[in-house]
């Protein structure tokens, strides 16, 4: 069974044609700088041979789609439906939806929670709907996995007017990724994984703690800002700060929101890039910056391990994910390094291994064990799709 997964930014829009029987992939790709200058879509499909790009003007959104169906079209295969990926689902989706009226309705309502993500989202499925209405549409939300995780992890010490009037509370992101990685480590582990801590470490980067596939709670919170040091995200600070930087830095409200989403993190710490491999370059070289860049992001990953541990109240399985934790090894032995102190360990050889492949990176008595889980948020929310759609 075929679904069409498309995962739209504001500027770009991502999608994959995948089977989800065979997991065979059958066109992906990317289309980028939608309204700016030098807009283009990248891809590969099964009936073109190797990388391609269309230099095309994507004035809008309505035209990347269009373009998106023209490439899915030419592969010749049929699909169920349309996933689409929601950054913030808000209090409205503890699960996937069906797109209707009012569950397009909901991802508007609680925009302003990310306004830079659901909007673009909103309108993308509403272009789909007009453009194809014989085909169905999913709403897979980024913050559903961790919807209900115990009150205690979710609630804010403020006071309860004001969370309930505003709707604040933890909602976490990566929560398709986070689910797919507790199913991949199922899979890998069997009956041997109960309490798991995922770690999704890319540009973005949080943690999860899910014992036996329930998700307990997680490092971001009200907003994807929280948590983790990440690329340009500075993670958790105290919360004054804001305050202190707009009375006596003389930074404004948008200022501020700029200077942690976009200015902070392993950016800032580095001075030179937001790229891990970059970083990790530069401190061979010597840099100071760097290298506690390196430090700074490892400590904190280490610490919240031990947070998620106790949220799960117990830990057999650590699974590194994304962008660095798929492929750093040394940002994998840096974090474990420090948790030596309670008998874990990896095995440096396996450690070093490149693969596509859930892998076993243990030490030998390891006191928990250590994996590298490739996540596939895209599998994850054709999956949802072929379920309510299928
Ligand atoms: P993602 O957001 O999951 O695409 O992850 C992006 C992050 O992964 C960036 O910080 C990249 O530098 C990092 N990354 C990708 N490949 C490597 C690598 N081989 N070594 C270190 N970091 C990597």
């Amino acid at each position: 069974m075929n679904v069409l997964v498309i995962n739209a930014g504001s500027s770009s829009l991502k999608f994959q044609l995948l089977d989800v029987d065979t997991r065979e992939v059958y066109a992906k790709g990317n289309c980028e700088r939608i309204g700016i200058d030098g807009s283009f879509v990248g891809y590969e499909s099964c009936v073109a041979d190797g990388k391609q790009t269309l230099e095309v003007d994507l004035p809008d959104h309505k035209t990347a789609v269009k373009h998106v169906f023209d490439i899915v079209k030419a592969t010749g295969k049929d699909f169920v439906g349309i996933g689409h990926r929601v950054v913030q689902g808000g209090w409205y989706f503890p699960e996937s939806k069906v797109v209707t009226d009012e569950s397009l309705g909901w991802v508007r309502e609680v925009a302003p929670l990310a306004p830079l993500h659901n909007y673009a989202e909103a309108d993308v499925i509403q272009i789909c709907r007009e453009l194809f209405p014989e085909i169905g549409n999913v709403i897979v939300a980024d913050t559903s996995f961790h919807y209900n995780i115990p009150e205690r992890a979710w609630r804010y010490a403020l006071p309860r007017d004001v969370v309930d009037k505003l709707h604040i509370r933890k909602y976490g992101a990566h929560g398709t990724s986070h689910r797919y990685i507790w199913r991949a480590t199922k899979e890998f582990l069997g009956d041997d994984v109960h309490k798991l801590v995922s770690c999704h470490l890319g540009s973005g980067a949080s943690l999860a703690g899910i014992t036996d596939g329930k998700d307990m709670d997680t490092t971001m919170g009200l907003t994807p800002l929280d948590g983790l040091i990440m690329g340009t995200r500075c993670g958790t600070i105290d919360p004054a700060t804001v305050v202190y930087l707009q009375r006596e830095g003389g930074y404004s409200v948008d200022d501020v929101d700029t200077m942690m989403n976009k200015q902070s993190g392993l950016l800032a710490l580095s001075a030179i890039s937001s790229d891990s491999r970059d970083i990790e370059q530069a401190a061979d070289n010597g840099d100071e910056f760097c290298a506690m860049a390196i430090e700074m992001f490892a400590y904190r990953t280490a610490q919240l391990i031990m947070e998620m541990a106790q949220a799960n109240e117990g830990m057999d399985t650590i699974a590194f994910s994304a962008g660095i934790g798929e492929n750093s090894a040394r940002m994998r032995a840096e974090v474990i390094k420090k948790l030596a102190w309670m008998g874990v360990c990896i095995d440096d050889e396996k450690n070093a291994v490149r693969s596509d492949e859930v892998r076993d990176i243990s030490g030998a008595n390891s006191s928990v064990r250590v994996l590298v889980v490739p996540t596939n948020e895209e599998y994850m929310i054709a999956l949802d799709v072929a379920e309510l759609l299928g």
